[in-house]
């Protein structure tokens, strides 16, 4: 089943709401090759797929929809109010809030970021000529307009292996990782928690041609004891296969919190 989407005008945002406000803030990319810098991240709400271990299904596991979520089980779990934990923005607005921080790095996140390409743009044009560096994480199911990618200094792509639990027909598109594989802008991420996940990016790599200095594996973790172990397990079967052992700096150093 595919997320309900609502209507959205083009140079609008719909942002997750945080502390009253929009999830924009401060801190270090915990991720890929950018990972330790300083920059500013925009969480954009709402995704078309639904991982069993997603730690922001606060952006898309909404009350009435039929998803399964690991967290399903512990007390006190609810699924989320989209109006709670939406902001609508106008493009301008997102654009002055993050004009605000020293950084002039930034990292659009989510949720699915790409399913807001038209806000998206009109961001990111009425930020241009501020010499803005602009990371976006993306699942690898949809490719950028080209009005959008000129805007784009870096891709990461995590494209959602069998353990996330969705399936195939959602979660991989082969013609949308042959777009991001031949965009040398692009990096590729993936969530792994045992060898076989790893056997899986190996096919996913030969198949797609994707040169192996731009595949990052991450552990499934969710606390920095789970990260740890998840770094010890993998290290040895990611060293002998050419991949970058990557971290989640934000998991070691805050665990599950938001907006850190
Ligand atoms: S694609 Fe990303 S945001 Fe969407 S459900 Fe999976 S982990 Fe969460």
């Amino acid at each position: 089943m595919r997320q309900p989407v609502d209507r959205q005008s083009d140079d609008q945002l719909v942002v997750a709401r945080w502390q009253g406000g929009p999830e924009i803030f401060a801190s270090f990319q915990g991720e890929g090759r950018h990972a330790g810098q300083p920059c500013v991240f925009l969480r954009l709400s709402r995704c078309n797929l639904y991982c069993v271990w997603c730690d922001t299904d606060y952006t898309w596991n909404w009350v009435g929809t039929p998803f399964v979520h690991r967290r399903d089980q512990e007390p006190g779990y609810r699924k989320y109010d989209p109006v709670e934990e939406t902001v609508r923005m106008p493009a301008a607005a997102v654009a002055e809030t993050l004009r605000r921080f020293p950084q002039r790095h930034l990292v659009i996140t989510g949720g699915e970021p790409l399913l807001q390409q038209a806000g998206l743009t009109a961001l990111l044009g009425a930020l241009a000529g501020e010499s803005w560096f602009v990371e976006v994480e993306t699942n690898g199911t949809i490719v950028p307009v080209p009005q959008l990618d000129r805007w784009i200094s870096q891709y990461n792509v995590s494209p959602k292996l069998e353990n996330s639990q969705v399936p195939l027909r959602l979660r991989y598109r082969p013609d949308v990782i042959d777009a991001f594989a031949a965009n040398p802008k692009a990096d590729f991420k993936f969530v792994a928690e045992s060898e076989a996940d790893l056997e899986e990016v190996d096919r996913l790599v030969e198949q797609h041609r994707i040169a192996r200095d731009r595949v990052w594996i991450m552990p499934q973790a969710m606390t920095p004891k789970e990260l740890s172990a998840g770094k010890a397990k993998l290290a040895q079967p990611v060293a002998r296969r050419g991949y970058h052992l990557g971290d989640r700096l934000h998991v070691a150093l805050f665990g599950a919190k938001r907006g850190v």
